[in-house]
């Protein structure tokens, strides 16, 4: 099994109080049968459970993988507004 390493111990996130990525159809992924972000996401922002597709916006790491990796197109991800998001400075 390969273990995966948090990349939040590596970036620092200014978080947001409004979130920036949006599930678009909550049907489409009750039908979706993989859950594939789950495995996409570098860094474990979906999770599927008993109430459906939980999304920890505050984890993102800004990669673009959502935007291309669900098969059915339900994620809505866009940067977080300015001043939030992965911090540049050192
Ligand atoms: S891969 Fe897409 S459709 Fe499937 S559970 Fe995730 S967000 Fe929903
Ligand atoms: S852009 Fe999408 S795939 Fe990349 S870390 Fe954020 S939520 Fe995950």
């Amino acid at each position: 099994m390969v273990q995966h390493q948090d990349p939040l111990q590596y970036i620092k996130i200014r978080i947001d109080d409004r979130p920036h990525i949006h599930q678009i159809d909550r049907d489409r992924c009750t039908k979706c049968q993989t859950h594939p972000c789950e495995l996409f996401c570098p860094s474990q922002v979906f999770e599927w459970g008993e109430k459906g597709l939980n999304i920890q916006y505050q984890r993102c790491v800004e990669c673009g993988a959502c935007l291309r990796g669900c098969p059915h197109a339900n994620i809505h991800w866009d940067y977080p507004r300015a001043g939030f998001g992965i911090a540049h400075e050192l």
